[in-house]
């Protein structure tokens, strides 16, 4: 039977450190880490994110400013808050909650969140600096980096591992797959159109699934021994009565965990680990802008 790779306790520990580091970033500096969230129209599932990444800042001492604009807010009106915020001393990470709404351009916006701020690392550039040999960007994205930080904190090793990734969307999939590359990992990345899928995950040490698809990975697609790290959450009803609606993975967990080695649940995998990354981006925002005042103010 598989090790359970508990991100709940793994995210829970993360963030205690992250509430020790904040606590010593405003006694040495008088910095206090500031998230500003920026939430267009009324789609509840973003409304519970954000109230949710809002909470967790709360409870580590980061401050957050949260921004909720109507549905009807044109592209103009969206850029000119994202670059106050960009400009503001007391704002140092930047999180627009994705997706916008149809009419706006969200790349364009994505574009406009300063790379120093970036804090959910999805400016093109940052995550284009994900595939670039040799460099890093300011900021790599959340649940990509919350899947690596699970691996490493689990003893994973990554370098020389075949690593196969299910999804190429540009928040998971493939910044996850460039990730992995950068840490040495032999990667394959597969997504709707790939033939003979099973043939490529059973090759894998590392797996993992990020396609949206429930219980999609079985278990005679998977070697023993392999590691895999489930990114999915899908709401199902199982005995077809709405009110028993409950998350599963992409990783049908009950015949994958008999012969993997070690494997993430859903919940309490990966999924906590997002907001976790999210804060420790925003304490390093506020880390390095408290270094750069202090070599001004030396200068
Ligand atoms: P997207 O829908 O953007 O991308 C899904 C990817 O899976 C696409 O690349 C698609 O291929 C591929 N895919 C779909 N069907 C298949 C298939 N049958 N075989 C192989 N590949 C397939 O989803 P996201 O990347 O945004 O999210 C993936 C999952 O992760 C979702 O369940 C989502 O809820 C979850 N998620 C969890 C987070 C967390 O915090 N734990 C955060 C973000 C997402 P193609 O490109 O060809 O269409």
């Amino acid at each position: 039977m598989a090790t359970i790779i508990d991100g709940a306790a793994i995210a829970a520990t993360i963030r205690a450190e992250i509430k020790d580091e904040v606590a010593r970033l405003k006694a040495e500096h008088g910095v206090t880490p500031g998230l500003a969230t920026v939430l267009v129209g009324d789609n509840p599932a973003s409304a519970t994110y954000v109230r949710n990444k809002r909470k967790a800042c709360a409870e580590v001492g980061i401050a957050s400013f949260g921004y909720e604009l109507p549905a009807h807010t044109t592209q103009d009106e969206l850029m000119r808050l994202v670059h106050e915020l960009g400009a503001r001393d007391d704002v140092h990470g930047i999180l627009v909650q994705l997706p916008l709404p149809a009419h706006l351009d969200e790349q364009a916006i994505l574009s406009a969140v300063p790379l120093h701020k970036d804090v959910d690392g999805f400016n093109p550039v940052n995550l284009g600096l994900l595939g670039v040999k040799g460099r890093r960007p300011p900021f790599a994205p959340c649940t990509p980096q919350g899947c690596i930080e699970l691996l490493d904190r689990s003893g994973i090793r990554i370098a020389g591992r075949r690593a196969v990734v299910l999804g190429r969307s540009a928040i998971v999939g493939l910044p996850v797959a460039l990730m992995l590359l950068a840490r040495d990992a032999t990667v394959t990345i597969c997504h709707s159109q790939t033939p003979n899928l099973a043939s490529i995950t059973r090759t894998a040490d590392i797996l993992i699934a990020a396609i949206g698809k429930p219980r999609f990975v079985t278990g005679d697609m998977v070697k023993a021994g392999v590691v895999v790290i489930d990114v999915g959450i899908n709401r199902v009803t199982d005995a077809g009565d709405p009110r028993r609606a409950r998350l599963v993975g992409d990783v049908d967990f009950d015949e994958v965990s008999e012969s993997a080695a070690a494997i993430t649940p859903v919940p309490g995998g990966v999924g906590p680990m997002t907001i976790a990354m999210l804060l420790r981006n925003t304490l390093v925002a506020a880390r390095r802008r408290a270094a750069e005042q202090k070599t001004s103010e030396a200068a």
